[in-house]
Formats: structure tokens, sequence, C-alpha cells
């Protein structure tokens, strides 16, 4: 028999739902209002392929005109990080702050948790992020317990783990890498520590093919600790999550309703590649139809081995934005990363993507200083030439100065390249 699900993977719950959904945007979201009709129950999948896409370009220029509630009901004003473009503001009311504390109750269960786990939170919880607040909610309403030490200062994190005694971490990767070398350098027998998952946001630990990659294998070649994947964004206010089979991240179909679309237009069929519209259910604030994320991924519409039935989402390959045009090639900086991250002497970069006279796209790779005389600087430049086919530029940086380009205070995530 096949298993494999019909496209869009849709409930008839879910297809409820999301008729509630439309009709709650046509009848109080001012941007929607004119562009989306009062559906009722006959309403069908073909019907909603029909409904216009919302990008990231409406969501900025119109950005108010996407709030559906009046301002007394607005518990929480969040603000997407920024790495593309200005940032936006999204408007939540406090049953949307219930649904994401039940998104990240149900994605931390999916990965094996329960309420006897300790969870320390290396994310910020302030300076209007979603993630932060997201988890500590989740976490209470797993009726887990939770010490918000907040990112950075490895020192401080190791204090805690050994003090407190946590069972689980919740973390971008590279950070985590950053941790071990700490606990190496300071004789820390991490792996006799209490921790044992670490549930990674912000950043992939896996290649296509779903194998650990370089990041997430210099994290379980070191520290014997099980590592969960997930793939969330402020807008969809939920995240897609890695189940124990760990077979990529699964859609939760109470809160998404997910398409993956390819380049010309169709639906991804099961193991292709497309990019994650969404259509937010359940949002009373700032609910999004058909919601272009601009993110690219493989989609998984086999049966798992959980049990979940829901489709399941691989590592982000690339941005839709973030195309680099370079010297003939066009690559994603997911690969230029790939090859900065295989030498574990580097423990931090960042990327520089420059237009030059022509409209091309320059690359620039900024490094530690202590780089500029390495022994591994000629293997570095070989590998990203391998990798790239091309040579980007590379300079050099002091150490700290450098990690305050990459680790910045108000980002939830690394900002491991920029586009000038
Ligand atoms: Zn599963």
């Amino acid at each position: 028999m096949n298993t494999i699900a019909k496209t869009p993977f849709c409930t008839e719950e879910q297809l409820k739902t999301l008729i509630e959904t439309l009709n709650y945007c046509a009848k109080n979201s001012p941007f929607y209002h004119n562009k989306i009709k009062q559906v009722d129950t006959t309403f069908s999948l073909e019907d909603y392929k029909k409904l216009p896409f919302t990008s990231k370009e409406d969501l900025s220029a119109h950005n108010a005109d996407f709030c559906c509630v009046a301002k007394n009901e607005i518990a929480e004003y969040v603000t997407t990080s920024g790495t593309t473009g200005s940032p936006i503001s999204l408007y939540l009311t406090k049953n949307d702050l219930h649904r994401l504390a039940k998104n990240e109750k149900d994605s931390l269960s999916l990965m094996g948790h329960t309420s006897d786990d300790l969870f320390q939170l290396l994310t910020t919880i302030d300076k209007q992020f979603m993630a932060g607040i997201a988890y500590f909610l989740g976490v209470q309403e797993l009726e887990a317990g939770m010490i918000r030490l907040g990112p950075g200062v490895p020192k401080l994190q190791w204090e805690s783990i050994l003090k407190y005694e946590p069972t689980a971490l919740i973390a971008v990767p590279s950070f985590i890498v950053t941790l071990i070398d700490y606990a190496k350098e300071n004789n820390i027998d991490f792996n006799k520590s209490s921790i044992q998952s670490i549930v990674c946001i912000g950043e992939p630990i896996r290649n296509d093919d779903l194998t650990y990659n370089i990041l997430g294998k210099r994290i379980t070649d070191n520290w014997n600790v099980k590592i969960y994947s997930t793939y969330a964004s402020t807008e969809m206010g939920a995240a897609f999550s890695e189940c124990t089979a760990q077979k990529g991240c699964h859609l939760n179909d109470d809160l998404l309703f997910l398409e993956v679309i390819k380049e010309d237009g169709t639906e991804a069929m099961h193991g292709e590649s497309g990019e994650i519209i969404v259509t937010t259910l359940g949002v009373e604030g700032t609910p999004l139809i058909r919601y272009k994320t601009g993110d690219i991924a493989k989609i998984y519409r086999d049966k798992c081995s959980c049990g979940n039935k829901t489709p399941r989402l691989g590592p982000i390959i690339g941005r839709k934005n973030q195309m680099i045009k370079f010297k003939g090639t066009t690559l994603y900086p997911k690969a230029i990363f790939d090859a900065l991250e295989e030498f574990d002497s580097i423990s931090c970069y960042k990327v520089l993507i420059e237009k030059n006279e022509l409209g091309n796209d320059e690359i620039i790779i900024l490094l530690e200083d202590k780089f500029k005389t390495h022994s591994q600087l000629d293997a570095i430049k070989n590998r990203c030439r391998e990798k790239l086919r091309v040579l980007p530029q590379f300079q050099f940086m002091e150490a700290n100065k450098l990690r305050g380009l990459v680790y910045k205070k108000h980002m939830r995530k690394p900002e491991k390249i920029k586009f000038m």
C-alpha cells in the first residue's frame, strides 16, 4: 500500500479550521478584508489554491493593517529578527500567547520531553523576541522547570548546569560548540553532566539527507547528548519539530496549514524541495494566509515511525532572497557556512555579501586575526574553492570584535551573514 499522503496534507478538522481562519480574516483584517471573501462549507482545497499569496513585503509595507484586534486586546508586541529587510511587528492576544505555549509544549513532547525535565534557556527572552517567551510559556505548559539564563557567557552556563543539573538546553547549536570548547579548556567533564538533550533553534544541524551536518557532528562527536532540530519563525508563531525518530521536523497541523511549492508553482512531492508557505490557524492578532516564508526545504510525506502522520520538513536549504550570484555561479550562504564549519579551528566567522559596480555579488569572509598566519589558512581557502568553485576574499579581525559582529545582543540567531 502506498502510504504517501495526499498533497497538501489536510485533515477534515484542518479544512474546518482553515474556513474559520479565512472568514475571520475577511471580517477582521484591514489587509485581507478586500482580498478574501467569506467562504462556506463547500470551500475546497482547490479553492484554497486560488487564494493570493502574502509576501514578506506585504507584511512589511502594510504592517499595521494585518492586526485584526483592537489595541486593548493586544497582549504582546513582538518583532522579527530582521535578518532580511526591516523588522516586522506582530500583534499577539492573550489567546495567541496560549497558542504559543501549546506549540512549544507539543514540540518539546514530540522530542520525548516530560514534566520531569528541567530546561536551561540560552536564548534572549526580552527585546521583543518571540522564541524566548514561547519556550518559557511552553515549558510551563509542559509543567516542567526552567532556568532562564539567556545567551552567551559559557562560564555562567556551566556554573548553572553544575549547580541546578538541568536535563535539557534550548540553544542555537553553534553556541553549543563554544560551550564544548569552554568545557574542554576548563576541565569540565561535560559527558558526566546532567544534560541529556539539546533543543536546537535557528540553525540546521542536518544535511539534506537528514544525516548530521558538520555543526551537528561537532556536537554529537564530542558530547553524548540527543540533539533535536526545530524550524520556526516569528510570523508563523509555531514550530516544526523533530520527533524521537529524527527523520525531519513534523508539522503541527493544529496550528499551521502547510504547502511546499516548487519553482514552477506546483506542489512539491515526497522528497522534493520548494518554498515553505503557511497559513496560520487559530491566530487572533496577526493571522497570515498563504504566507511565503522565503525558506526552501524538502518535504517528506511518508509515514513516520513515531506514529505522527503529519508531513515533515528537512533542513532549510536556503532562502529565496539570499541566493548569491558570484562569478558566474549561483549559491546559497549555507554552502559557504558548510565549507568553513568543516574546520574545528574556526569557532567564529562572518560572511559579507557586497554588490560590486557590475551588480554582481562579492563574498568577503571575516575570520579571527590568528588566521592571518594560521597553518590551516591555505586548507580553508582550498576547501572554499572546491566547494564554491570560486575563491572569496578573506579578511581578518580581532577575535572579540568579530564575536560582537556575529552574536549581537538583540538578535535571536548568530548573524553569520550580512547582505551589504
Ligand atoms: Zn516522527
